[in-house]
């Protein structure tokens, strides 16, 4: 009897705190291993490379950009072993149901990497059932930039001040950026 491979594991933590190199190191891994691999990702994140994931250390790999999750059936290659998924924080919330799926059904190992909180330091999309359901939950750490001490919140700053609880996604003209930042000099002014 074959063995079973399904399985789903999740790599979850902060902007900066090695998601996407995780994830590319255990796919680069797969494929040492003779596996068949795919890759997915949100149309949304375009920094970089459109048709790779891509971390800020500068390794990438090649990935197929979707703009609904339901679009990796049109993709999905009948003998693939082992899918990633990047940014998953994004993809609305049929990506919980669709990855049990792809390890139930089609026997497939699903590596997902995304954003467990977002700026406001609350769950983020999918992420919760995405974590509920896996098999193995991988939580990475950034740098503070503050303090240098390890990093588990996504620092928002709009003109150089902590963005605000209610602060509206797109702030038109302003100059705006993403830190890590731990617990303790985690900002957010106006949250309840
Ligand atoms: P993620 O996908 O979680 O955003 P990446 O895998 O793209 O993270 O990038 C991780 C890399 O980012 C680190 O190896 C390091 O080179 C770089 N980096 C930049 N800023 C920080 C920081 N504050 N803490 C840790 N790593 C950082
Ligand atoms: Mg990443």
């Amino acid at each position: 009897m074959c063995p079973r491979h399904g399985r789903v594991e999740v790599i979850a933590g902060p902007m900066f705190s090695g998601k996407t190199e995780e994830l590319i190191r255990r796919l680069r891994r797969a494929v040492i291993a003779k596996k068949k691999v795919q890759v997915f990702k949100p149309k949304i994140d375009n920094r970089y490379a459109t048709h790779a994931v891509a971390s800020h250390a500068g390794t990438a790999f090649d990935a197929i950009p979707l703009d609904h999750i339901e679009e990796i059936w049109q993709h999905l290659s009948p003998d693939v072993e082992v899918v990633g998924i990047d940014e998953a924080q994004f993809f609305s919330p049929r990506i919980i149901p669709l990855v049990q799926r792809l390890a139930d059904e089609r026997d497939i190992r699903v590596i997902v990497a995304g954003l467990d909180m977002d700026f406001r330091g609350e769950p983020f999309g999918p992420m919760p059932g995405l974590l509920a359901q896996a098999d193995e939950v991988t939580k990475v750490k950034a740098i503070c930039m503050v303090c240098g001490e390890e990093a588990t919140r996504t620092q928002r700053l709009i003109d150089d001040q902590p963005a605000a609880y209610d602060e509206p996604v797109v702030v038109v003209g302003a100059r705006e950026l993403y830190e890590a930042r731990c617990r303790e000099h985690h900002e957010v002014p106006g949250r309840p």
